[in-house]
């Protein structure tokens, strides 16, 4: 029997997050700081886990991208050129009564404070990037920003990857970091907080096959939505409709997920025309127009963005994953994750502490296991139905018990399925082979 796992479902998976080591509060003895989060163990493991997967699906196992690591700090003319300096801000009011600030764009009642009711002032644009200076003076000329998003870094190396690697267009250039954005309002866990990671692409076409390239990429997003385990009847996609675009898209689709919170953006997919080597072009003096071979055509490449958000990729995988199952005595609470992506593959247990021999065998069979995956845990600490629930709540597929039989009839280990609660007696070696077959690997 399982419970309703949707009453209060966002305190239930914050609370799990901090008990269980996956995310803390960012500066957390100190009281935190708005925005922040930081990722503990199990946290930084899923965070791998999904950035690798991401990586070998739209990077590695394809022939036409190029991925690329580039500086978190750039020169501000790149922001000036891309329209950042001027216009990446959002609506602010503040209230004249208590002070609070909020985004007017995410008022029901734009007239009342949501706080105490109080009169909001006049709407002002806030810009949202993190200004620093670089160097020693702290003047004018030293300002410059932590970029709000990974595409710039890709934008002002197009021509690098151009004259190193000479692809022809179409291709790709890949990324994944961090990003910075002093939202007026952070909130909802790690869905909307001032320092997140992204995953991004930026696509370069021929201007007239824009609409093609667009589709495919529709396509590989939704595949990743099933390939990371998320319930695709959670997943709706939203045409953004003209008056909202934002200034350098001519189409958007919003990926949203149902959150606990309500159906929120998870993922967008861009068409950027060629708005970006344009004003960089024009921008830096440099020309970054593409000769095409094949037609004897010159032109400034169009760009289709496919850009995923890392912290909401793990908020949307941890509701879905999220169960809960009324037992007689007790509830249990799982992840389900996709077996590719938990943070641990298989716990190793002794059935008791206390025999010398039973610990040993299993600190060999833990052994073996690790050198084959690497995330493999090995636990002796209270019952066996005590270390079965604390592995079911960080999500590990799969439990391994070495018992007598293990070491009298070397009868192979019991192998207990998290979802299902299965136990099965298998060989180590055919342990192996099913857990392999079960990552793909
Ligand atoms: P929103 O409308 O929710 O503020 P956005 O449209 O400004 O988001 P984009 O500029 O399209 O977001 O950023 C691309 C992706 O980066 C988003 O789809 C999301 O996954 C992620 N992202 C953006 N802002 C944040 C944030 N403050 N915290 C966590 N992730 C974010």
């Amino acid at each position: 029997m399982t419970t309703d796992k949707n009453e209060n479902l966002m305190e239930k998976i914050v609370s799990l997050c901090k008990r269980r080591g996956f995310v803390f509060q960012g500066s957390d003895i100190y009281g935190g700081l708005a925005g922040t989060w930081d990722y503990g163990p199990y946290g930084a493991e899923l965070s791998n886990n999904i950035k690798n997967l991401w990586w070998k699906m739209f990077v590695s196992l394809r022939e036409d991208m190029y991925g690329v690591d580039a500086a978190i700090i750039m020169n501000p003319k790149a922001w000036e050129a891309s329209g950042h300096v001027s216009g990446f801000s959002d609506p602010l009011v503040v209230c004249d009564k208590c002070g609070h600030r909020f985004r007017e764009d995410q008022l029901d009642d734009k007239t009342k404070c949501p706080d105490c009711e109080g009169k909001l002032g006049a709407v002002k644009q806030f810009n949202m990037m993190f200004k620093t200076s670089v160097g020693a003076s702290e003047d004018e000329s030293s300002v410059t920003y932590l970029r709000p998003e990974t595409a710039g870094g890709m934008f002002v190396n197009y021509k690098n990857i151009q004259d190193s690697i000479h692809p022809k267009i179409p291709f790709g250039m890949a990324q994944i970091g961090k990003a910075f954005r002093n939202e007026i309002a952070p909130r909802d866990f790690v869905f909307r907080s001032r320092e997140f990671r992204q995953m991004e692409v930026e696509y370069f076409v021929k201007p007239t096959e824009w609409e093609t390239a667009f589709e495919e990429w529709r396509q590989v997003m939704l595949e990743w939505c099933k390939e990371i385990g998320l319930d695709s009847s959670h997943v709706h996609e939203l045409e953004v409709p003209e008056g909202d675009l934002a200034h350098y898209s001519k189409r958007t689709i919003d990926f949203e997920f149902d959150y606990p919170f309500g159906r929120k953006e998870l993922y967008g997919l861009a068409y950027r025309t060629d708005f970006d080597l344009r004003s960089h072009s024009a921008g830096s003096g440099v020309d970054l127009s593409y000769f095409d071979e094949e037609s004897k055509e010159r032109y400034t490449p169009h760009v289709i963005e496919p850009s995923l958000g890392l912290d909401r990729t793990i908020l949307a995988v941890m509701c879905d994953a999220y169960r809960e199952e009324q037992n007689t005595e007790d509830t249990r609470v799982y992840l389900a994750f996709k077996p590719k992506i938990a943070p641990v593959k298989i716990a190793v247990f002794p059935l008791l502490k206390n025999k010398e021999a039973l610990v040993e065998k299993a600190r060999e069979v833990y052994k073996t296991l690790k050198k084959e995956f690497g995330a493999v845990m090995f636990d002796d600490n209270g019952n066996i139905g005590k270390r079965y629930r604390r592995q079911d709540e960080i999500g590990t597929p799969w439990c391994v018990t070495v018992d007598f039989e293990t070491i009298e009839k070397d009868a192979g280990v019991t192998v207990r399925d998290r979802d299902t609660g299965e136990q099965k007696r298998m060989s180590v070696l055919e342990l192996i082979s099913h857990v392999k077959n079960e990552l793909g690997s």
